[in-house]
């Protein structure tokens, strides 16, 4: 395939991450990974069943109450610290990882190393902030004071997209870790390797074993985790399909859960905004990861007397774009993950014109030369979409955008906020004043303003309305792997 294949890729099976070691899957079941820029075989995966997750879970529960629970925070955060240092001295390898399994362009794979490393020595730092409160109360007749503690979660169940597999697993296993709990991730199908090998670094950092289990598999493997109940927990970022599913499932042992979910997100343009800044920002909010990417600004909003020059230069970003296969250092937008995705975001771009939606650049499946084996689409730009079209309500995933124009700042809210979803939205302008009225109405987890895109572990993230519940990034990141304990105790 390329001779420029990372270690890990040493053509022998993929094993499951259980108590420490690699294991066979017990019924000894595989399945293929392979590239979506060449469709070559990328490696054999195991495929874990029920009884490999009772496996890991049982691990898991086991590491609970092992050496783990005597780890104090320092100890916890030296670990992670240690992990940060590893990913970076093998972050290359980790890109291409990523770049040959799910096609993510190696020039952007390699350019998500800051963003990786902050985020794990983001969240080891929080290893040692975590606190309860003491709190006043009004007990009458005796003297009690009454203080809180804050206690790992338990055994964490985390399910993970395969858009951003690196990241996605450092986001979960990180603040996990930093809690004091136990760990079983489910990468997903589409994207085993680097969580793999994630999970593997865990190990070298100190992490004690059966604290971080990985279980490859497919979407039963995911339910076997989710309805297990040796989970107390669900982290889950993927589709809001899949999200209901997992609450459902999670019901039985009334696991807590947490749910970052899809989106559509709006992005506003107003006529006042500084185009040459908002038109590059807004085409990549689109194209970036194949727009593969849950925040992704799909529904474009332009105010009218800009509306022509804004679909024209939008459209001449997008027809500029380079598509090629992964590997490519020239490549800007890459293939889609999967043939499942690209029959979806296929359908999409045939659907658009049926619906009456003006196609302005793309709209076609790339299948000439290097791209004959993978599973490109031209970066495709519709103007003129109804509010109604399925193009403009539905989650496509990939590099499409939705352009309709605007008359006012009532009518851009009000159909920025008809959706679904309210994972992100974006808002151009040089006023102030309106860019904080639109901050203010837009009915979403995190709102740009003249911006798009930006993303820190600092600062938390997540949906309102169907896109999810619960934020990672941010304080509450680490909060979510923690239960609350009241402590009551006699003073007089
Ligand atoms: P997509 O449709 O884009 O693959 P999903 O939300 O289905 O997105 O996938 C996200 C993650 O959820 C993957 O790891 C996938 O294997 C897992 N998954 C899929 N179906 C289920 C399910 N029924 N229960 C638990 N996990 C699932």
């Amino acid at each position: 395939m390329t001779d420029i294949r990372p270690a890990f890729i040493d053509g022998k099976p993929k094993q499951l991450l259980i108590g420490g070691r690699f294991v066979d899957p017990v019924a000894g079941e595989r399945f293929a990974s392979t590239s979506p820029s060449t469709g070559e075989h990328v490696a054999d995966i195991a495929l874990a069943g029920e009884e490999d997750v009772d496996r890991a879970v049982a691990a898991a529960r086991a590491a609970l109450d092992g050496p783990w629970s005597r780890f104090t925070p320092a100890e916890r955060q030296a670990v992670l610290l240690r992990l940060a240092d590893l990913v970076d001295a093998e972050f290359d390898d980790l890109a291409l990882l990523d770049c040959i399994e799910m096609g993510r362009p190696i020039t952007a794979s390699r350019g998500l190393r800051s963003m990786v490393l902050r985020v794990i020595r983001h969240i080891a730092g929080q290893a040692t902030a975590i606190h309860g409160e003491t709190l006043g109360n009004s007990f009458p007749g005796t003297e009690l004071m009454s203080f809180t503690l804050r206690e790992p979660i338990g055994v964490v169940g985390a399910i993970i997209p395969w858009n951003g597999p690196l990241f996605s697993a450092a986001w979960k296993i990180a603040p996990a870790l930093a809690a004091g709990c136990t760990v079983v991730l489910k990468p997903a199908e589409d994207a085993s390797l680097s969580p793999l090998r994630f999970g593997q670094l865990c190990l070298e950092a100190g992490v004690p074993e059966g604290v971080v289990n990985i279980v490859t598999g497919m979407g039963a493997t995911g339910a076997a985790l989710a309805s297990h109940p040796g989970i107390d927990k669900i982290s889950f970022t993927g589709s809001c399909e899949t999200g209901q599913k997992i609450i459902a499932m999670s019901a039985g042992t009334v696991k807590r859960v947490t749910m970052e979910l899809g989106g559509k997100s709006p992005n506003i343009i107003f006529a006042d905004a500084d185009l040459d800044l908002a038109v590059p920002a807004s085409a990549i909010g689109v194209f970036n990861n194949s727009g593969q990417v849950c925040a992704a600004g799909t529904r474009l909003f332009v105010e009218r007397p800009v509306y022509d020059e804004v679909v024209a230069r939008i459209a001449a970003f997008a027809g500029a774009l380079k598509v090629g296969p992964s590997l490519d250092p020239e490549t800007q937008v890459g293939p889609l993950v999967s043939a499942k995705q690209y029959a979806r975001v296929a359908s999409f771009l045939d659907e658009g014109p049926r619906e009456g939606a003006r196609l302005v650049t793309g709209g076609a499946r790339l299948t000439e030369g290097a791209l004959a084996n993978g599973h490109f689409v031209a970066p495709t730009v519709f103007a003129d979409v109804g509010d109604d079209m399925r193009i403009a309500r539905e989650e496509i995933f990939g590099p499409v955008a939705s352009i309709m124009p605007f008359d006012g700042f009532d009518e851009a809210v009000d159909r920025a906020n008809a959706t679904r979803f309210g994972l992100a939205g974006g808002v151009w302008t040089r006023d102030i004043t309106k860019a904080l009225a639109a901050v203010k109405r837009i009915k979403a987890g995190t709102v740009w303003v003249n911006h798009y895109f930006a993303m820190d572990p600092a600062v938390p993230f997540g949906g309102y309305k169907m896109s999810g519940f619960g934020r990672e990034g941010g304080f509450e990141h680490v909060e979510n792997y923690l239960n609350t304990k009241a402590v009551w105790v006699r003073t007089s």
